[in-house]
């Protein structure tokens, strides 16, 4: 591991990938996790007399070259007040301006550069883009975990430049200590929980955990597709009907693997998909028309509990639930404290996931988790066994 924690990084011009890719609405901040999340590794290379050039990228721009709306100018006033310091900062796209303000930096000072992508070049790993990027530091730290699983300029190909000076920040490190210790020595048993709206997006997670783990447990909007495939009604529940044979091969995979697998025996359906529909409890996986499933019913929260409270390894990404609407939360709450209470028992718990993230954060129970991933695609991705580009730039 090429980490910053052993490196003394005193005089030196830092060039830092963060990912500051957050919520903002009319120009506010509205959750500065991710921010947060990077102050660790900024704070370090101050504290050794570093100064700090970050980069960071900011939504999808579309026409290439600068977007007044998708600036980074407000995370970098949120990120001043935070770290106490002036950012120094400019909208031009001129590598010009961008070295002389670069130049100027002295020890402890940071600097932040427009949306990378707003760079031509930043999104297909343009190799004359990062030479300019790495032009103005004299070493790569990557903390973006959040965006390691794709192969731009800024999270990968500027790694080429500083063979012997990149290094991963503290984020990404310890994004990288807890998926390794989870995909290759887990303690078993291990229990997975897969949720969400669709397979299709899950399926090669799935796969790529079939080995590994002893328990899998399937819920939400997705095991109605594994339900329809074993011939189960299922009303108007979100279905893929194309992926049910991927389902009765999964099936039949676990089977053949001695994996346990779990789907719900009972749910609570609606009317309609609202808060305030009519609801329906379905004591058995038969759902009639005109509803749709919801959420998990209380057998199956019985069921999924106690799995979960006898492994030792848990992974959770994907809620068994519209949670959304607090009408049909009570599964992915109740998952939330089965996970918090194995932890307290000693188990080693991981969630990760957009929406699962902000379940565990709504439930109350994210301070009992032993680790929250900070990225959604690129946690799935390394969960699915690929090799996420933004690693293998600092470790080649
Ligand atoms: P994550 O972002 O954690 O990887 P996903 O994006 O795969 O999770 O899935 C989250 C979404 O799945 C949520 O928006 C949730 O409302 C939806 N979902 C869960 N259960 C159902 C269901 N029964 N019907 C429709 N959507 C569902
Ligand atoms: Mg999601």
């Amino acid at each position: 591991m090429k980490s910053i924690k052993n490196v003394n990084f005193a005089g030196k011009k830092a060039l830092v990938r963060v990912d500051f890719n957050v919520p903002i609405d009319k120009g506010q901040i509205t959750d500065d996790t991710r921010i947060r999340e990077a102050l660790p590794t900024i704070e370090k290379l101050l504290s050794d007399g570093a100064s700090v050039i970050l980069m960071a990228h900011f939504g999808r721009p579309k026409k290439g070259g600068f977007e007044p709306e998708l600036s980074l100018k407000p995370v970098v006033d949120y990120l001043s007040k935070m770290i106490n310091k002036p950012v120094a900062f400019t909208q031009s796209l001129d590598f010009k301006d961008i070295k002389a303000l670069a130049d100027e930096l002295k020890s402890g000072d940071v600097m932040m550069i427009e949306n990378i992508r707003f760079y031509q070049g930043e999104t297909k790993g343009d190799e004359q883009l990062a030479k300019k990027l790495s032009e103005l530091g004299d070493c790569y730290v990557n903390d973006a975990f959040g965006a390691a699983h794709r192969e731009h300029s800024s999270t990968a190909t500027i790694a080429r430049f500083f063979p012997n000076d990149k290094y991963f920040g503290l984020l990404m490190e310890n994004e990288i200590v807890n998926l390794n210790r989870l995909m290759s020595s887990p303690n078993k048993p291990f229990t997975a929980i897969i949720g969400g709206s669709k397979i299709s997006s899950k399926i090669d997670v799935i796969h790529n955990l079939l080995p590994l783990v002893d328990n899998l447990i399937i819920g939400g909007g997705m095991s109605y597709t594994f339900a329809k495939s074993r011939g189960n009604r299922i009303g108007n529940s979100i279905c893929e009907d194309d992926k049910m044979q991927v389902a009765l091969d999964l099936i039949e995979e676990a089977k053949n693997k001695g994996v346990n697998l779990y789907l719900p025996i009972d749910i609570m359906a609606g009317d309609a998909f609202s808060n305030d529909c009519n609801v329906k409890y379905c004591p058995e996986v038969d759902i009639p028309d005109g509803w749709e499933g919801m959420d998990a019913g209380e057998k199956t929260r019985e069921l999924f509990r106690e799995v979960i409270l006898k492994s030792q390894t848990i992974l959770w990404n994907g809620p068994v639930g519209v949670f959304e609407f607090e009408t049909f939360a009570k599964g992915t709450d109740a998952i939330a404290k089965a996970v918090a209470e194995a932890t307290d028992k000693g188990a080693f718990s991981a969630v990760g996931g957009g929406d699962s993230v902000s379940a565990i954060n709504k439930s109350g129970f994210a301070d009992k988790i032993s680790y929250i991933s900070t990225g959604g695609g690129a946690m799935l991705e390394f969960l699915e066994g690929k090799t996420l580009p933004g690693i293998k730039a600092i470790m080649d």
